[in-house]
């Protein structure tokens, strides 16, 4: 993120469930159009989604194909403390040949195919930041990883791009939040919308 830690949240004066909001979720325009290049880079799981994906390793290794590594310790990261996961501690998944540790020559997640093979949800054993990205937690506001949208070449590329990144994750937020907070949620997106409309506010792009 650009601003400083400290001044992150400072315009913000929307709260959710104890998440500040940063309402820029609502106008920045937003279009998934690649194979999923997000994945090249590892992710950041809580420290309770590393441990349950080593308890269910033995479904996951028969998963894994010539390009990723069955050795467990190459999977993760040191843990480092981190207040923006659950646990307080965040564990980075590793890079291997150029990808996620969990992400198949085919470009799939083995954590999201075991789900489906098991025919539970298909975010079961997914990591909250793989499933909310292009969104993320940062300094305790929901928001848009902008860094990250930066730095990868073929993510949201179309220039012409009209739907908001609020409502290309809908399904997503709604996962995250839960129904009663997403409404709020909702509810708090038309009443900073008609602001902009009405001159109340200024759009925070
Ligand atoms: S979020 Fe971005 S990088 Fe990931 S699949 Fe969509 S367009 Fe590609
Ligand atoms: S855990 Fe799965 S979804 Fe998350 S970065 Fe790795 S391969 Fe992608």
């Amino acid at each position: 993120m650009a601003e400083e830690k400290e001044d992150f949240t400072k315009n913000f004066t929307k709260k959710i469930n104890g998440l500040f909001i940063d309402p820029k979720i609502f106008t920045f325009k937003f279009s998934c159009n690649c194979a999923g290049e997000c994945c090249h880079y590892g992710v950041y799981t809580d420290l309770k989604e590393h441990d349950t994906i080593l308890r269910i390793k033995d479904k996951i290794l028969p998963l894994f194909d010539e390009t990723q590594t069955k050795e467990l310790d190459k999977w993760f990261e040191p843990p480092e403390e981190d207040e923006d996961f659950e646990s307080g501690v965040a564990v980075g998944t590793e890079v291997i040949n150029g990808k996620c540790t969990f992400l198949d020559k085919e470009g799939l997640c083995v954590l999201q195919k075991l789900a489906n093979l098991e025919g539970v949800h298909k975010w079961k054993y997914k990591p909250m930041y793989c499933i909310l990205f292009p969104l993320t937690i940062y300094e305790g506001a929901l928001t848009i990883d902008d860094e990250h949208i930066e730095r990868l070449k073929s993510c949201n590329t179309n220039q012409n791009a009209e739907t908001s990144i609020f409502d290309t994750c809908r399904e997503e937020l709604i996962y995250f939040m839960g129904d009663e907070n997403f409404c709020d949620l909702e509810k708090y997106r038309e009443q900073y919308l008609s602001e902009i409309q009405t001159g109340e506010k200024v759009n925070a792009d």
